[in-house]
């Protein structure tokens, strides 16, 4: 590869739909996914004479994820229309922020996939979101649904900090993450309540000016954004290489060619003529307001990583995997004040619990397991009345019958041979039919014994406690 000589510079731009109750300006649900154009009223279809009044749970998310990125938030914020005509905007502006957003430098810490460094964080602004077309597939006219006119969207810009697809990668990981801990959004970007617009140029590596940037849209998923942004700095690489000019434009991802394509080239770009809305007031957050809204704030997901590592001794991929779910970073931590080995309860919830979750294809509180059901089987296998084995066939037995652990051992007979009476009359048996085998291991062959121990195994259909079936064959033979 000849990247070498050039550096990618990217920056990105986040829409997050936020979950409140109502639409941004109205008294709308705020539910997309009602029949077409039943969840609307004059404010957010824009007719005449309406006027918008601003929502202030959606401004309070708005302020708290700007606290969460930690941001400076303004105590003094505006609104301003954005000028532009498209048909699922039915009043030919959309209310945003201009030149004064409601929260400015920030960051984010990014770390994963060998990335650990800060991104700055431009700014965070709150806006409303247009409507929605429908192009029937069938051909004909096009349709639009404006269920979705109104709701509100935070835009999350971040400085040009991001140097390869990959940290973008892990940039959008940890937003979403950081975003779902806040409460403010469920951030699936299949549904379309985030959504990604992603802008790269290249420079001569070393440099610090800027190249000319492309602005990439039309990604579905994380993993489409990286594959656009490989394709465009590979792209502008070759081109730049060849001593072509780079133009300005904005370039569509398509995901089935793999491959970005021009859209518009920036004498084709808008000019929003933004003014302020003159039919809302300016709005003020005083020290106390934010210093309420900080309380609120949950634990992070980095600071939670940072404290099971303190606390509980866990290694910080571990604490990674558990904390990139919130529920399942509560559920350990529920575990682990009813249990005292603590990674026990983390290996089991990586392991087995997590391949069940994917076995099944659902999320951790879908699965109905508690966390007092899972320490229970836990203890069962710590103790040795089950094998690790059987403990995770247990587990499925559980979660398919919702049946405790204790009784699904007892019911499929599942209880290890554990009692040395028992055991030592079948160990004495195996012992007289492999004679040979015997006398290998007191001539010193170690793995003879491994052999016997299988043997016990073998007789018990695999119910025997293979630590104690060991132990008593070890005693058998030197004596
Ligand atoms: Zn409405």
């Amino acid at each position: 590869m000849s990247t070498a000589r050039y550096e990618p510079v990217i920056g990105l731009e986040v829409h997050v739909q936020l979950k409140t109750q109502t639409k941004v300006f109205c008294g709308c649900a705020n539910d997309f996914g009602a029949p077409e154009n039943t969840q609307t009223c004059p404010v957010c279809l824009g007719l005449p004479g309406s006027l918008p009044v601003l929502n202030a749970e959606a401004l309070r998310s708005a302020a708290k994820v700007g606290l969460a990125l930690g941001c400076r938030v303004r105590s003094f914020t505006k609104f301003d229309r954005k000028n532009y005509f498209y048909p699922d905007l039915p009043k030919n502006f959309q209310i945003s922020q201009y030149d004064l957003p409601l929260a400015e430098h920030g960051r984010l810490a990014v770390e994963g996939g060998g990335v650990s460094r800060e991104v700055r964080i431009k700014r965070v602004h709150l806006e409303e979101d247009a409507g929605k077309l429908l192009h029937p597939e069938a051909g004909g006219s096009s349709l639009v649904d404006f269920n979705r006119s109104g709701s509100p969207l935070l835009e999350i810009v971040s400085e040009p900090d991001i140097f390869s697809p990959e940290e973008a990668y892990v940039y959008l990981t940890g937003l979403k993450l950081l975003l779902q801990y806040v409460g403010v959004s469920d951030c699936d970007m299949e549904k379309g309540t985030l959504r990604c617009d992603a802008n790269v140029s290249m420079r001569p590596a070393g440099t610090t000016g800027l190249g000319i940037k492309t602005e990439l849209k039309n990604m579905n998923s994380f993993k489409a954004v990286r594959a656009a942004l490989e394709f465009e700095i590979t792209r502008q690489t070759g081109a730049l290489e060849a001593g072509e000019r780079l133009v300005q434009e904005t370039r569509l991802w398509d995901e089935e060619k793999q491959a970005t394509r021009s859209m518009r080239s920036k004498e084709e770009a808008h000019d929003y003529r933004y003014f302020p809305e003159p039919d809302l007031p300016p709005f003020t957050f005083s020290d106390a307001d934010l210093e309420v809204l900080r309380r609120e704030l949950p634990e992070l997901p980095l600071a939670r990583v940072r404290r099971f590592c303190s606390t509980y001794g866990l290694a910080p991929k571990e604490a990674a995997v558990l904390i990139a779910s919130k529920d399942m970073a509560d559920f350990f931590e529920e575990g682990a004040h009813l249990f005292q080995e603590v990674k026990k309860v983390a290996h089991w919830l990586m392991g087995p619990v997590l391949a069940q979750m994917n076995a099944r294809g659902v999320s951790l509180d879908q699965l109905g397991l508690s966390p007092a059901s899972l320490v229970e089987l836990i203890r069962l296998v710590e103790d040795g009345v089950i094998s690790q084995l059987a403990g995770k066939d247990v587990l499925g037995a559980m979660l398919d019958s919702g049946k405790g652990p204790a009784q699904i051992v007892k019911e499929k007979d599942l209880a290890q041979m554990s009692a040395e009476g028992a055991l030592g009359a079948i160990v004495d048996e195996v012992l007289e039919k492999n004679e040979k085998t015997a006398a290998d291991y007191r001539q010193g062959k170690e793995s003879a014994l491994m052999f016997l121990v299988g043997q016990v195994m073998r007789s018990t259909q695999g119910k025997a406690n293979p630590k104690v079936a060991q132990e008593l064959l070890r005693k058998r033979l030197t004596s």
